[in-house]
């Protein structure tokens, strides 16, 4: 028997990857070929398998990279061969999206589909724009229409007269090459020119734009402004709202474009605090954590674990590598019972708790420094100490443990190696400078960061830059580097580096 083909018609919501839903994202990772128009995100696009094949094919009222009635045939050809093909569309693919097109030509093909609704840009663009599409006191209807219909058009599909006064809130999508046309017919009809209007250009994405004024004054505010489509327009009492609710460009990151250096497997933490808050979160790893070829140092240790008074982790990288190669050599962590653990922060702590392990010590100053510090009292003469931890870090730990009278087994367990995958677009951005802040979260980050961009670029980055280290350690090494440091917080942790980034865009 012939595999049987499928389509889905999946929306992926109005740009913000957070606003596709969990089904839409089930499906995709199912698909063999995935159709998808402009403005669908590279976040939203990773959701399909690695080895589904991704067809663009552009849709804008200016680019059409492939005619509708081509989109059709490749849907049902690509389904013919037996794939399952899912058709991405911005927003709802029922709400101008011809998607009704699109199922009836695979429908009268004799094809399987389903639709995945999206959430629709004609209530989510206003939405994080603070404007309500419905109010109690101002509108209890709302209607979305076509901005698209040509000015020349003989008889319009639009009955201006009833819509223009007989619904409350009006989203016009489509519309912004139209603008003048869809005020002149509102006004014509019968709406007031008090009217508040706003249009919302890329909205719920991070440089989302709203301009607003009056039926009577924002044709020539666009003018001015020079606004460009792709846009909805909104027209209604409710636009006002905005005054009190617009909650986006109150958000405390809101406008400021951060950069995260860390490497791309511990970055999550600090990016989605970063959109949490409001602000953008540019992913440009410097660094790629490698475990060392050679663990014999670090299997030898664990053959004598029992010696150790105790165990001092350093970076939530040698928790995972000690713990991995330790299941690995099969041996069972009640083997470690009695060895004391400290922990340099709290980051390193709650990566041994998710290991069920509680530490002894975790210093108040999360750094090597800090430990030596505790440490001091507790060492007992001749005690063994295990420190696994990365190529490069300063001596100063076991050095200051062996003046202590400790014996110091320092064993290298990973690396900090510089990223092999350069992102070039964002490559070009740092170059401009087109980033508000900078962040450093080791001294290795910042090595390989200057590496990557070009040392002669340091710079000209002082000017416009704000460079945000997480630490002291981090701090001088970014200064031997030639930057000027602008932030640093008090406590070293991520939580601690982000608050004090807030700090400083709220001020500016
Ligand atoms: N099916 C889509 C609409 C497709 S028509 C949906 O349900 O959202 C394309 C029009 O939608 C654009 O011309 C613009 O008017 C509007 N639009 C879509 N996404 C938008 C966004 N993020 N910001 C502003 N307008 C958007």
């Amino acid at each position: 028997m012939v595999k049987q083909g499928f389509v889905y018609l999946i929306g992926a919501g109005p740009g913000d990857p957070g606003l596709f839903t969990i089904k839409g994202m089930k499906t995709l990772a199912k698909a063999d070929v995935v159709v998808y128009d402009r403005l669908i995100g590279q976040e939203i696009l990773d959701y399909a398998r690695s080895d589904a094949e991704l067809i663009y094919v552009g849709k804008a009222s200016s680019d059409h990279a492939m005619p509708q009635d081509e989109i059709n045939r490749l849907l049902v050809e690509k389904a013919q061969e037996g794939k399952i093909v899912a058709r991405l569309k911005g927003g709802d693919p029922f709400v101008f999206g011809r998607g009704g097109e699109e199922a009836l030509y695979i429908h009268e093909h004799g094809l399987g589909f389903e639709i995945v609704p999206g959430i629709t840009s004609a209530v989510a663009v206003p939405a994080y724009a603070g404007i309500p599409v419905t109010h109690r006191d101002a509108t209890s209807s709302f209607a979305v229409i076509t901005g698209h219909e040509k000015p020349g058009k003989a008889v319009s599909s639009i009955q201006w007269d009833k819509i223009a006064t007989g619904i409350g809130t009006l989203v016009f999508l489509m519309g912004v090459e139209n603008l003048e046309f869809i005020v002149t017919n509102l006004v014509n009809a019968g709406r007031s020119q008090d009217t508040p209007v706003a249009l919302i250009r890329r909205g719920t994405f991070l440089d989302q734009e709203v301009l607003s004024g009056t039926l009577a004054n924002i044709v020539a505010l666009v003018q001015q402004a020079d606004f460009k489509p792709p846009a909805i327009i909104i027209v209604g009492e409710t636009v006002n709202l905005r005054n009190e609710l617009k909650w986006r460009e109150n958000s405390p990151l809101w406008g400021a474009k951060i950069l995260v250096t860390r490497a791309r497997a511990q970055a999550s933490e600090l990016v989605e605090r970063i959109r949490d808050q409001g602000g953008e979160a540019i992913e440009f790893p410097s660094i790629e954590i490698i475990k060392e070829a050679d663990l014999n140092a670090l299997y030898a240790a664990f053959q004598v674990i029992s010696d150790y008074g105790w165990i001092i982790f350093t970076s939530v990288n040698a928790v995972d590598i000690f713990f991995e190669e330790l299941g690995g050599m099969g041996i069972d962590i009640r083997q470690l019972q009695g060895i004391k653990i400290c922990a340099i922060g709290p980051a390193t702590a709650a990566q041994l708790m998710k290991r069920g392990l509680v530490v002894d010590l975790m210093p108040e100053e999360y750094r090597a420094e800090g430990i030596i510090m505790e440490l001091n009292t507790l060492i007992k003469p001749g005690e063994r100490i295990l420190l696994p931890r990365a190529r490069g870090a300063r001596d100063i730990l076991p050095v200051s443990l062996q003046q202590l009278g400790a014996i110091v087994d320092e064993v290298l367990i990973y690396q900090a190696a510089p990223a092999s995958h350069i992102n070039p677009a964002n490559l070009q951005r740092i170059r401009d400078g087109e980033v508000d802040y900078i962040t450093f979260t080791s001294s290795s980050t910042v090595s390989n960061f200057v590496n990557i961009v070009g040392p002669q670029y340091v710079n000209t980055f002082n000017n416009r830059v704000k460079v945000a280290c997480i630490g002291p350690i981090t701090a001088r090494t970014a200064e031997e580097h030639g930057f000027t440091v602008d932030i640093m917080p008090d406590q070293y942790t991520i939580e601690a580096l982000l608050e004090a980034i807030i700090k400083d865009h709220k001020s500016s």
